[in-house]
């Protein structure tokens, strides 16, 4: 265990955290003190993985397999979170797909598939979190928030994206959802925040970053001149979590290394 524990003896349930941003979630609040639901759709090896990473941290994890997408699956998954660890704390909807196909050839099952889990997903487990919440009542000594849900959107909940309108409407989706459950709950002490990165490197964009070309081009869009880490986004989702942002709800973190300034017009304009 490192550094100052802001989230000892919290409760964390991470969706889609067998890979890639989720992962260095689940590390990364786990290391800050809570204990961590791996939350994975399918290939429970992976997940055992994370759990095994987090016990050679000092933490503690347990893996549940759901479909963030399926009502019933993610009931199932919290009732079994509520039944090992008493409660839930800490919500963060990370599970995602990019679904992409030029618009006029998009079938209404890739619509509807990317829909379902980067946007339903993110209301199906939010809801069962707040219930939770509600049910739980406070607990002063481990967190000043009644329940703290953080959103893993994009940039491109804001900036358009040709070939990926699925994608971007459920991303857009995501921070009206997240700034309207934040306004619905905060009289009761939920905070629900985003967190929108930009590039970073993780399988969703391998095609990209993985040849030379696509990552030159990347570069081309990020001011700081480099591809970001899972770990950026850890940390801040741990800072999010914590009550060092007790007075923070509603907000979207863009973390982006400058991609949402516009860096064509550096040079050109
Ligand atoms: P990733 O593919 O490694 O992670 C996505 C995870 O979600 C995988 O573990 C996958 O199995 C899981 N998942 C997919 N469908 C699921 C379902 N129905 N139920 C449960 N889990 C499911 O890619 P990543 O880059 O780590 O993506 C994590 C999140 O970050 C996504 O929401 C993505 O949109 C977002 N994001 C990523 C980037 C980036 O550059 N990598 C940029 C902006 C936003």
């Amino acid at each position: 265990m490192d550094g100052i524990q802001l989230l000892k003896s919290q409760r964390a349930l991470v969706t889609g955290a067998s890979s890639g941003i989720g992962k260095a979630i689940a590390l990364g609040l786990a290391k800050a003190g809570a204990k961590v639901i791996v939350n994975y759709r399918a290939g429970g090896e992976k997940a055992a993985l994370v759990v095994d990473e987090i016990y050679d941290v000092g933490g503690e994890a347990l893996a549940i397999q759901a479909d963030v997408s399926s009502e019933h699956e993610v009931q199932e998954m919290f009732r079994q979170a509520v039944e090992a660890w008493g409660s839930i704390d800490i919500l963060v909807n990370n599970a995602g797909v990019q679904v992409d196909a030029p618009f006029h050839e998009m079938t209404l099952e890739q619509w509807n598939t990317a829909l379902a889990v980067d946007l339903t997903g993110h209301f199906l487990c939010s809801r069962e979190a707040v219930k939770e919440f509600k049910r739980r009542g406070i607990v002063p000594e481990l967190s000043r928030a009644l329940g703290k849900i953080i959103a893993i959107s994009s940039v491109h909940d804001t900036i358009p994206w040709a070939g990926h309108a699925n994608y971007t409407a459920a991303k857009g989706g995501v921070k009206m959802l997240m700034k309207s459950i934040a306004q619905e709950l905060a009289p009761e002490g939920i905070r629900v925040n985003a967190v929108s990165p930009g590039a970073i490197k993780t399988d969703i964009n391998k095609s990209v970053w993985g040849n030379p070309e696509g990552m030159e081009g990347l570069l081309k869009l990020i001011p700081a001149g480099r591809i970001g880490e899972v770990e950026d986004i850890a940390k801040a989702v741990v800072w999010l979590a914590s009550d060092e942002a007790d007075y923070m709800t509603g907000e979207t973190l863009y973390l982006d290394g400058g991609m949402m300034l516009y860096p064509s017009f550096r040079t050109g304009g």
